[in-house]
């Protein structure tokens, strides 16, 4: 969209993103001076003349290049909408990103850049565990168009990494690596940089194998892949970024000529995210700092209070890594901060875990995450149940785990919630 101020004037300070949230990419004079960003809704544009028209056309697929200050004129909302666009500028200001693209789920996110950038006989490496859909549908449904997939352990060596891929037998077909880091539901790290070596290493002057990084659990504020040598971002924005359980959203962020791919397939297989989706999610950017930080630092008093608990066996959290642990040193070079995700180990396997989120009052039981309410779920059962359970044991998904998403509640209040749920275990 067209330009706005996104300095303080002084071109040596540029603004915070969160100062930007609120106008970045929107001019009031459009829109009758609304101060907020109205609700486009609508499926298609008046051009002002034929010569209009087919000038956008050009543009939009891509038959010439674009003049120095020209903008992609608006046509079909399956292509562009001032929603979508404005919301894709907003976005690329906290990953530094040259380039976005909203999708109507995380899902839609994944799956339209995957498809774009493998063919049949590729291989796909990714990081264990990750997210049961991304799972699905690497191992279900990108087969059958001939394409493989590996998993590697979250947490790996560089060693490690390149051993799973020699035994593969398809080192030479490696078209992209797929983290999710830190993992679902365990918080163990996965290390971008290193993973971006080995895309480098087994580059060849035709073919760049790209490394994509599903940043949902600690983006856009606490963890940024881009910075590390990520090529892709993507997002469930369905979870922080939406940030109030009420919308399935998500968004893919990268270099402009990556984008140009994403953006390209996403038109074609319809998989945009639509007016509404776009204005809620603008909505919520407005608040995304404030919900994070408060979420984050909620995060802290409970991971400290169930470390504490003789009925908790062990927490996964970030923000309890310490110099000694093998992940330490990563964590202080990858992120800026733990996040508001933990999981921990009730004492006694499952009939004792669902004990303890059966008493929950405040807390609610349901999967998903990053929203202003804390939600409490069991994976083994629950998100994680289609994984095979030697496969769980082996990525270190016990019967006993519970996974908390902390909302932006009292903290006393959550601490308290625990403590009477933990009494009755
Ligand atoms: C929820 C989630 C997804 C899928 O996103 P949808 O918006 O539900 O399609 C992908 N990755 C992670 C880490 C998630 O938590």
């Amino acid at each position: 969209m067209a330009e706005t101020p996104s300095t303080s004037g002084d071109p040596r300070r540029p603004l915070h993103p969160e100062s930007l949230m609120m106008s970045h990419g929107y001019r009031p004079e459009l829109s009758m001076g609304a101060i907020k960003c109205p609700i486009f809704q609508t499926s298609t544009f008046v051009f002002k003349t034929a010569e209009e028209g087919k000038s956008f056309f050009e543009l939009a697929y891509s038959l010439r290049e674009k003049g120095p200050k020209e903008e992609l004129g608006l046509i079909y909302s399956r292509l562009n909408n001032p929603d979508l666009e404005i919301l894709e500028d907003r976005l690329c200001l906290w990953d530094e990103a040259e380039a976005c693209a909203v999708f109507e789920s995380g899902m839609a996110a994944t799956s339209t850049a995957l498809l774009e950038f493998v063919r049949p006989g590729d291989l796909v490496l990714h990081s264990e565990p990750i997210y049961g859909g991304t799972d699905y549908l690497l191992h279900h449904v990108l087969t059958r168009f001939g394409v493989h997939a590996v998993g590697f352990r979250a947490g790996s060596s560089l060693e490690e990494i390149e051993r799973v891929l020699a035994a593969s037998g398809r080192a030479e077909r490696l078209a992209a690596l797929l983290l999710e880091t830190p993992a679902n539901p365990t918080n163990d790290l996965v290390d971008i940089a290193m993973c971006a070596e080995i895309a480098r290493r087994h580059s060849t002057a035709d073919r760049r194998v790209l490394v994509l990084v599903d940043n949902t659990f600690l983006g856009p504020l606490w963890q940024h892949p881009l910075k590390h040598g990520a090529d892709l971002v993507l997002y469930s924005a369905t979870k922080y970024i939406g940030g109030h359980s009420d919308v399935i959203a998500g968004a893919c962020l990268g270099s402009a000529p990556l984008l140009r791919r994403v953006r390209t397939l996403r038109t074609f297989l319809g998989s945009m995210a639509s007016p509404w989706t776009g204005w809620l999610l603008l909505r919520s950017l407005e608040t995304l700092k404030l919900r994070m930080t408060c979420e984050m630092k909620n995060a802290r008093y409970v991971a400290d209070f169930l470390a504490d608990h003789p009925k908790v066996d062990r927490v996964y959290y970030l923000g309890h890594l310490t110099e000694r642990d093998p992940q330490y040193a990563l964590y202080r070079r990858q992120c800026l901060a733990p996040g508001g995700m933990i999981s921990f180990d009730v004492s006694g396997g499952e009939p004792k875990a669902f004990r303890f989120l059966n008493h929950l009052k405040l807390i609610k039981l349901a999967v998903s995450l990053g929203s202003t309410e804390s939600l409490a779920e069991h994976p083994a059962t629950m998100t994680h149940s289609d994984i095979r359970p030697e496969e769980r044991a082996r990525v270190g998904i016990t019967d006993k785990m519970i996974r908390m998403s902390i909302g932006v509640e009292n903290p006393d209040d959550l601490i308290a919630d625990l403590r009477q749920a933990l009494d009755a275990v």
